[in-house]
C-alpha cells in the first residue's frame, strides 16, 4: 500500500478524485476470478465465523475496500466492526460418570442433557419417580422425601405417559424438571426412561440452549433398575466447553455526501470444516464456499468499484457490508443493524448478494424480497443483459436481507438458486460462471441506475413469514424469533401482520416466556410449546415487555 492509498484507505480523499474510468467486462472478470479463487482456497479453510480463516478473508475485504477508497464505517476508524457469539459448545475429554461401583462411559452409556451445567458432583441417589410437584393437579413425588444434597433419578415419562393429552403436559420438558430438583436442593439429576412410548432425550449440545444450574446426564439403557438404587454412590463430572468467540463484519462508505445510503452486502463466512449447518456425510473436508459466499463478495466488490466512477447515479451514498455468522444465523447482519455504525434512518434501501455464481446457461436471476417495497416493481422493467427476474414477496427469508427487513428498510436479495453442492465441500471454485456474474453485476448496476432519481423508496411488510413454518408444526405464531438473543424465553425480532401474536397485541421486543403450559426457557422450549396446538386453539402466552410480565390470549 503506497502513501497516497493509505491517504483514501483512512477516508482522507475521496475516491473519484483518483479513478474516473471504467473498467473493461475483462478486467472485472480477471478481478472476480481472483476474488472468488482466494476466498474459496483452502487456505481459508472454509471461513468459518470465528477462524484464523474468517479473519484471512476479513483483511483480505478490508484492504480492497482500501483500493476502492471507502470510508471506513467499522468499529473508530476501520472497516472492521466485531461482534461476539457463543461457539457451538463441545464435550470437554473430563466428562466422567460412576454409579456405585461402575465407571459408564460418555457417549454410550450416558449423555450429557444440552441444558447441564458444568461441575464435579458427589452423593447419593435418590429416586422421586417422576420429579414432578404440582399440587394443583395433586401430585408431589417429592413427598416426604429430602433431595437436599442428593443426586435425583427422574423417569423421562409422566404419571399418565407422553402424549399430547397428558395432564402431565407441562412437565414433559425435562429441563422444567430438572430446575425444579435443583430448587429443592437437589445437586446433579439422572434421567432415565422406563416408558417404551416415551421419546429419549437426544444428545445434541446447542449454543441456543442455557445451563439449568446443575449436572444432568441421562443414562441410555434399560440398567437404571440395578444402577439407581436409592443411596447408591455418585460421581458426576461435566464439562460441557461453551466458549465466546469474536466474528467481524468490514463495513465502508462510498461517501458523495448524501443523506440518503444504499447498502449493498454480502456473507463473508462460510461452514469451516463443516459446522452445523453441513449437508456432508462423512470424513471433515474444507467446504470452500465459492458459490456461497465468494461469488457476492465479488459481485459485491465489483460493484463497489463500479459505481465509485458511475457519476450519472449519486443520488445516494453507497455503503458497502460484508457480514460475518450469516451461515449460524444471520449473526453479522444482525448485529450490523442492531448497532449500526450511522443512523439507520437514513438507509434507503438494501441490494443482498448470496449466492449469485451459478447463472450458468439459465437466464434467470432470483429476486427475493420484491414484497418490502412497490419501488421494486422496477425490478421486472429491468431488462439488462438478457436477464430475466424471478421474483418471491417476502422479507424474510434465510440471508441478511431479513435483518434490513425487520428494522423497516426495503430489502431485496439476488440469488442464482440452489444446485447439489449447496452446503457441501464440493461448493468449489471451478464451477463458478464467472460471465453470469458479470451479467448480475451489470443488471444491479442497471436497476440502482434506475432507482436513482426515485428518492427513498417506500417500505412496505410483506405477508408471509416463512422462518417457522416447518412441517412438524400444525400452528406458528407468525413471529421472526431473535436467534441472537441470549437471555430466558424467545425475544420477537419481527411480527406479520393478521396472525396470532399480531392479533393477541404482541410487539417486536416483547420476551416470550410461557406458552400454554410450557415455560419458554430458550427456543428449543419454544418449539416444543408450539408442538402442542391444533389450528384454532386459544393459549394464554406470557411475554416480558420492558422487564414486566404481561398476559394475554392467543388463538392459532
Ligand atoms: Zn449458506
Amino acid at each position: 500500500m503506497n502513501a497516497y492509498r493509505s491517504l483514501i484507505a483512512a477516508g482522507a480523499l475521496l475516491p473519484q478524485v483518483l479513478f474516473s474510468q471504467l473498467r473493461s467486462d475483462a478486467d472485472v472478470l480477471y478481478e472476480m476470478r481472483n476474488q472468488v479463487r482466494y476466498l474459496s482456497s483452502d487456505r481459508l479453510e472454509g471461513r468459518e465465523a470465528g477462524t484464523p480463516g474468517e479473519r484471512l478473508a476479513v483483511d483480505y475485504i478490508a484492504a480492497k475496500f482500501g483500493n476502492v477508497g471507502l470510508m471506513p464505517y467499522g468499529d473508530s476508524a476501520t472497516y472492521i466492526q466485531a461482534f461476539h457469539f457463543q461457539a457451538e459448545p463441545v464435550l470437554g475429554e473430563a466428562n466422567s460418570l460412576q454409579l456405585g461401583r461402575e465407571k459408564l462411559v460418555s457417549g454410550t452409556d450416558y449423555s450429557v442433557l444440552p441444558f447441564s451445567a458444568n461441575g464435579v458432583v458427589r452423593g447419593k441417589v435418590l429416586r422421586v419417580s417422576y420429579g414432578i410437584q404440582a399440587p394443583e393437579l395433586d401430585r408431589d413425588d417429592y413427598a416426604g422425601l429430602d433431595p437436599k444434597g442428593r443426586i435425583v433419578a427422574i423417569s423421562v415419562s409422566s404419571p399418565d405417559g407422553i402424549h399430547p393429552h397428558s395432564k402431565f403436559l407441562a412437565f414433559h420438558d425435562l429441563r422444567i424438571r430438572a430446575e425444579k430438583a435443583k430448587e429443592l436442593g437437589a445437586t446433579g439429576v439422572v434421567f432415565y426412561n422406563d416408558d417404551p412410548a416415551a421419546e429419549s432425550p437426544t444428545n445434541g449440545l446447542s449454543s441456543k440452549v442455557k445451563d439449568c444450574g446443575i449436572p444432568v446426564i441421562f443414562l441410555q439403557g434399560d440398567r437404571y433398575e440395578e444402577l439407581l438404587v436409592t443411596n447408591n454412590p455418585v460421581v458426576m463430572d461435566v464439562v460441557i466447553q461453551r466458549e465466546e468467540r469474536t466474528a467481524y463484519n468490514v463495513v465502508g462508505m462510498l461517501d458523495f455526501g448524501k443523506q440518503d445510503i444504499v447498502v449493498i452486502g454480502a456473507h463473508l463466512d462460510h461452514l469451516g470444516w463443516g459446522d452445523e449447518g453441513s449437508l456432508h456425510r462423512g470424513e471433515k473436508a474444507i467446504h470452500n464456499g465459492a458459490d456461497d459466499n465468494a461469488s457476492g463478495i465479488a459481485v459485491m466488490l465489483a460493484l463497489a468499484e463500479d459505481l465509485a466512477n458511475m457519476e450519472h447515479i449519486r443520488a445516494s451514498n453507497y455503503l458497502f457490508i460484508a457480514f460475518s455468522g450469516e451461515e449460524k444465523g444471520l449473526y453479522g447482519s444482525n448485529h450490523w443493524t442492531k448497532h449500526p455504525t450511522l443512523p439507520i434512518a437514513r438507509l434507503n434501501y438494501m441490494i443482498n448478494l448470496d449466492m449469485v455464481g451459478r447463472l450458468d446457461s439459465n437466464n434467470t436471476i432470483g429476486v427475493n424480497g420484491v414484497g418490502t417495497s412497490p419501488a421494486w416493481a422496477e425490478v421486472d422493467h429491468t431488462q439488462v443483459e438478457n436477464l430475466k427476474a424471478k421474483t418471491t414477496t417476502s422479507g424474510i427469508g434465510p440471508s441478511d436481507h431479513t435483518s434490513f427487513y425487520l428494522q423497516g428498510v426495503p430489502a431485496i436479495h439476488f440469488f442464482t438458486g440452489s444446485h447439489a453442492d449447496y452446503h457441501k465441500p464440493s461448493d468449489d471454485e471451478e464451477k463458478i460462471d464467472y460471465n453470469g456474474m458479470l451479467r448480475i453485476t451489470r443488471y444491479i448496476e442497471s436497476l440502482i441506475g434506475s432507482l436513482n432519481d426515485d428518492g427513498k423508496l417506500a417500505f412496505t411488510k410483506t405477508e408471509d413469514v416463512n422462518t417457522e413454518n416447518t412441517p412438524r408444526f400444525k400452528v406458528t405464531l407468525g413471529v421472526v424469533p431473535d436467534y441472537l438473543y441470549d437471555g430466558r424465553g424467545m425475544r420477537i425480532d419481527g411480527i406479520t401482520e393478521g396472525r396470532p401474536a399480531a392479533e393477541a397485541g404482541l410487539k417486536v421486543g416483547d420476551v416470550v416466556v410461557k406458552l400454554g403450559a410450557i415455560e419458554v426457557t430458550d427456543m428449543m422450549a419454544y418449539m416444543k410449546g408450539l408442538s402442542q396446538f391444533e389450528k384454532g386453539d386459544t393459549a394464554p402466552v406470557k411475554v416480558l415487555r420492558d422487564g414486566k410480565e404481561l398476559e394475554t390470549n392467543v388463538t392459532f
